[in-house]
C-alpha cells in the first residue's frame, strides 16, 4: 500500500522536527477524498462507467494542488499517497499551496480521442464541486497532457459560466499555459543535479528509467550538458548503449516506433535490469515502488534522482542510505513541475505572461535555494536527503497550522 509508505516517511521525519499536535493529527488524514463514477458513451454506442478520484490532502498553506493520473492501476490509496506527497512537495519548494491529486482508473491508450475527451470532461463535471482556482488546482500527471487539461478547463469554464484558466495548470499556451511548463519537472531535477555535483565527486554516465515527459527531457538536458546517457527504458523494455545515445535519434525512434529499445545497435534489457546497471546517476522517472528491499542492495548508481513520485520504498531507502548513495528525493527533485505550475497560475491570475527565460530563471532561483536548504539540514542533522526535505516541509506546514489556530 503506497499510502502506508507516506506515513512511514512521516514517522521517520518526525523524530527530527518538533510539530504541534494539530499538525501531527491533521497530516494523518486527507481533508477531502472524493470518489465518483464517470459514465461515457463509447464510440460503439455502449455506455461504460469509469471510476474517478480527487483528494485534497492538506490545505494549511493554501489551495491544494496536484496532478491527475490516467492509469489502470489508479486507486484511492495511491491518489491519497500522491496528494500527501504534494502537500509536502509544495512546502519543500515553498509555494503557497497545499497538496491534492486526482485520477481515473483507465488505460487511456485504449480510448479514441472522442472517448478520451468525453471521459476528461466527465471527470470535471463531477470534480468541479471540489476543485477551483482558489480551492484545488489540478495539473497533468502520468498519461495526461495539455490537451486533457484544455478540455477540463473548458468544461469548468462552461459550468461556471466564466473563463477560468486558473482552475488547472499544464494547459496549452493558447489557453493560458506557461512557457517552460512542458519540461519544468526535468529542468528542476537537472538544477538539483547541477547543485549536487558542486558538492560531491560524481561521474557523467546516466541511466534514465522511464522515457516519458519527465524522463525524456531529463535525458535531453543532461546530454546537452555533456553527460552520457547509456540506458533508457519505457513500459515496453530497456535499451543499453555503452557509447551513449544520440538524444535526437533516440527521440525519433521513440516517436516513430513508440518504444526505446528499437534504437539501432542497442542491447535490449529488461525493466528490472536497467535499475541495476553500473552508472554514476540513476534517474527514476516512471512509477512508484520500483526500488524495494528486494533490489536496493543491487543498485550501483552513485546518485539517484527521483523524478517519479515514490519510486523508492521506505525499506529500500534505508538500504540505499546505508550503502552511501546520494538520493535526491521526489519531493525536491520533481518539484520543478509544480513550481512552474504555480507560475502559470500566477500568470493566469494577473493576465500577464512572462518570457521563457524569465520562467526558467525564477525556477532556477527556487530550486537552488531549496536544494541547499535541504542539503544543509541533511548535513547538520546527519539524516538522509528525503528526511531532510520532510523536516524542511513539515516545519513550514507546522508554522501555517499554528498561525491559523483553527478548530
Ligand atoms: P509519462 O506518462 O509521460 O511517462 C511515464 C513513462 O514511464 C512512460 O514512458 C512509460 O512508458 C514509462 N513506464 C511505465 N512503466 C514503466 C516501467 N515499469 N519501466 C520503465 N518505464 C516505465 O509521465 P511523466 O509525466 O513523465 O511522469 C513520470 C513520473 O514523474 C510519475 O511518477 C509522475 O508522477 C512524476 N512527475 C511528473 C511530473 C510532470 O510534470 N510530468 C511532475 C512531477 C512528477
Amino acid at each position: 500500500m503506497v499510502f502506508e509508505n507516506t506515513q512511514k516517511q512521516l514517522e521517520k521525519a518526525k523524530k527530527h522536527v518538533e510539530l504541534v499536535q494539530e499538525t501531527e493529527e491533521t497530516l494523518k488524514y486527507p481533508t477531502e477524498a472524493f470518489t465518483f463514477s464517470i459514465p461515457v458513451r463509447m464510440d460503439d454506442g455502449s455506455l461504460k462507467v469509469f471510476e474517478g478520484h480527487r483528494v485534497r490532502y492538506n490545505d494549511a498553506r493554501g489551495p491544494t494542488k496536484g496532478g491527475i493520473r490516467y492509469h489502470p492501476g489508479v486507486n484511492l490509496d495511491e491518489v491519497k499517497a500522491l496528494a500527501f506527497w504534494m502537500s509536502i512537495k509544495c512546502a519543500v519548494i515553498n509555494i503557497p499551496y497545499g497538496g491534492g491529486k486526482g485520477g481515473i482508473t483507465v488505460d487511456p491508450h485504449k480510448l479514441s480521442k472522442a472517448e478520451l475527451e468525453k471521459l476528461s470532461r466527465g471527470w470535471m463535471r463531477k470534480a468541479y464541486r471540489i476543485v477551483g482556482p482558489d480551492r484545488d488546482i489540478p495539473a497533468p500527471d502520468v498519461y495526461t497532457n495539455g490537451q486533457i487539461m484544455a478540455w477540463m478547463m473548458d468544461e469548468y469554464s462552461i459550468i461556471k459560466g466564466e473563463y477560468s484558466p486558473g482552475v488547472i495548470t499544464g494547459k496549452p499556451l493558447s489557453l493560458g499555459g506557461s512557457l517552460g511548463r512542458s519540461y519544468a519537472t526535468a529542468l528542476g531535477g537537472y538544477y538539483c543535479v547541477k547543485e549536487a555535483v558542486k558538492k560531491m565527486e560524481v561521474g557523467k554516465t546516466v541511466v534514465v528509467q522511464g522515457f516519458g515527459n519527465a524522463g525524456s527531457h531529463m535525458a535531453r538536458l543532461l546530454s546537452e550538458d555533456g553527460f552520457k546517457v547509456i540506458a533508457v527504458s519505457d513500459s515496453k523494455g530497456g535499451a543499453l548503449l555503452e557509447e551513449g545515445f544520440d538524444y535526437d535519434k533516440l527521440m525519433e525512434v521513440k516517436t516513430k516506433e513508440r518504444r526505446v529499445d528499437s534504437y539501432p545497435g542497442c542491447k535490449k534489457i529488461s525493466n528490472e535490469e536497467i535499475l541495476e546497471l553500473e552508472c554514476d546517476i540513476l534517474v527514476l522517472a516512471a512509477l512508484e515502488n520500483v526500488v524495494t528491499e528486494k533490489n536496493a542492495g543491487n543498485i550501483k548508481g552513485k546518485m539517484i534522482v527521483e523524478l517519479a513520485n515514490g519510486p523508492v520504498n521506505p525499506e529500500a531507502d534505508d538500504i540505499l542510505h546505508k550503502n552511501s548513495k546520494f538520493l535526491i528525493p521526489d519531493i525536491l527533485a520533481n518539484s520543478g513541475g509544480v513550481c512552474v505550475s504555480y507560475f502559470e497560475w500566477v500568470q493566469n491570475k494577473q493576465g500577464y505572461y512572462w518570457k521563457e527565460d524569465e520562467v526558467n530563471a525564477k525556477l532556477l532561483e527556487k530550486m537552488v535555494k531549496e536544494f541547499n536548504a535541504t542539503f544543509d539540514i541533511h548535513k547538520e542533522k546527519s539524516i538522509d536527503m528525503r528526511t531532510a526535505a520532510y523536516v524542511l516541509a513539515l516545519g513550514r506546514i507546522d508554522e501555517a497550522t499554528k498561525d491559523k489556530a483553527i478548530y
